[in-house]
């Protein structure tokens, strides 16, 4: 097998998808004409619009990016006291949460899709606990029937951080349909990107103001302050780019998908490799690979595997690892305690996710699948 000949050229975890660059010129003209470059203009009206379509959610609200989005819907519920959440996610989900002046408390992750484990969640309630911040790792759906029993039994809100899972459809609703409010991210690193970006879904109209109005400084009128807000606005420019990039972002699904299963395909029976599968009532939207090494079974460990793919300039990422409830900030914390998080601290030392994006060329699959078995021989 030849498997040098992407030595020069590195692979990285993902890669962008831009819209024509001929459209946005088209798009940024009409702004040029507008001079309306943010607060709500034509853009962003018609954005909203089109993405709560495009996703099957009632209302949404967009933002200039997924964490103040997340910082906002703590704010938007006034959640204060305790938050539960996970230690399996993107730092920047406990951040949100510390940001409010709220404390993080972490529960276990279940075993098969590392999404927040239910009965770990309810263990760890004290009358403290005001809502649950769980996160559909992956874009794989949480069990969102238990912990919304959870909530209600409890008296608790609950927000998800469904930044992984634009555009995820369980039994043909979007998943984005659950919890009080879910939240997206639109970075340049996600399935669908704004360059920056991110939006909060909620269910209706009266909220959907007071998130409006929390975006923008508070503003609900040109002299009504209702709250502390903040500035979260999503601009035109952004907003018109996203008009142009939900035009293609079926198309760039489809083209995971067939990714997807060209990795399946081979690294499937591999000895000591886990992939975590598909689920049927789901539509998925391919946004991460992730692959379990056990090393003993394997014969090499994860780091091991990260290392012999860099060598041939192909990068792939540890997400998530180290755990949030690892990181200096976060580990005083009583939940951060080893050995309170067990299947997470597991997890996060076998798992590694491999480079998938539209514009990955199966030869490259092939090479990369290459790497990891050679790695063994
Ligand atoms: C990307 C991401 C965020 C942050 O979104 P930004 O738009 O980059 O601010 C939050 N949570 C998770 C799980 C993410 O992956």
């Amino acid at each position: 097998m030849k498997l040098d000949i992407h030595e020069n050229k590195p692979i990285h975890i993902t890669q962008p998808d831009l819209p024509p660059f001929g459209e946005f010129t088209a798009s940024l003209k009409q702004i040029w004409g507008n001079k309306w470059l943010t607060n709500s203009g034509p853009f962003h009206q018609e954005f909203e619009q089109a993405i709560a379509k495009y996703l099957g959610v009632k209302y949404i609200s967009v933002f200039s990016n997924g964490t103040l989005a997340l910082v906002t819907a703590l704010q938007a519920l006034r959640i204060t006291g305790e938050v539960i959440t996970t230690p399996f996610s993107f730092v920047a989900t406990t951040h949100s949460i510390w940001w409010n002046n709220i404390k993080p408390v972490f529960a276990d992750i279940e075993p098969n899709y590392f999404n927040l484990d239910p009965g770990k969640v309810e263990a760890a309630i004290t009358p403290q606990t005001t809502a649950i911040m769980p996160v559909h790792v992956y874009g794989n759906p949480c069990d969102v029937a238990k912990l919304q029993q959870i909530a209600d039994t409890y008296g608790l809100k609950l927000i998800y951080d469904a930044a992984h899972a634009f555009g995820v459809k369980k039994d043909d609703n979007s998943i984005l349909n659950h919890g009080d409010l879910a939240i997206l991210s639109f970075h340049a690193t996600k399935v669908f990107n704004t360059i920056e970006g991110g939006a909060i879904v909620c269910h209706n109209a009266k909220m959907k103001q007071r998130i409006d109005y929390l975006k923008n400084f508070g503003y609900a009128g040109e002299n009504t302050i209702i709250a502390p807000g903040i500035n979260a606005k999503m601009n035109e420019l952004q907003a018109a780019y996203g008009l142009l990039q939900l035009k293609y972002v079926d198309g760039h699904i489809a083209k995971r998908k067939i990714i997807s299963e060209k990795y399946r395909a081979q690294l499937g029976g591999m000895q000591g490799i886990r992939l975590l599968p598909d689920i049927k009532a789901v539509h998925h939207n391919y946004s991460y690979f992730p692959v379990l090494i056990d090393s003993r079974k394997f014969g090499k460990t994860r780091d091991e595997v990260y290392e012999e793919l860099k060598k041939h300039n192909v990068f792939s990422r540890k997400y998530f690892y180290p755990l949030i409830s690892q990181f200096p900030t976060y580990r005083g914390l009583p939940s951060a305690t080893r050995g309170n998080l067990p299947i997470a601290e597991k997890v996060t030392k076998e798992v590694l996710c491999l480079p998938i994006y539209p514009a990955l060329d199966l030869s490259s699959v092939d090479l990369i699948c290459g790497i990891i078995r050679k790695s063994i021989s």
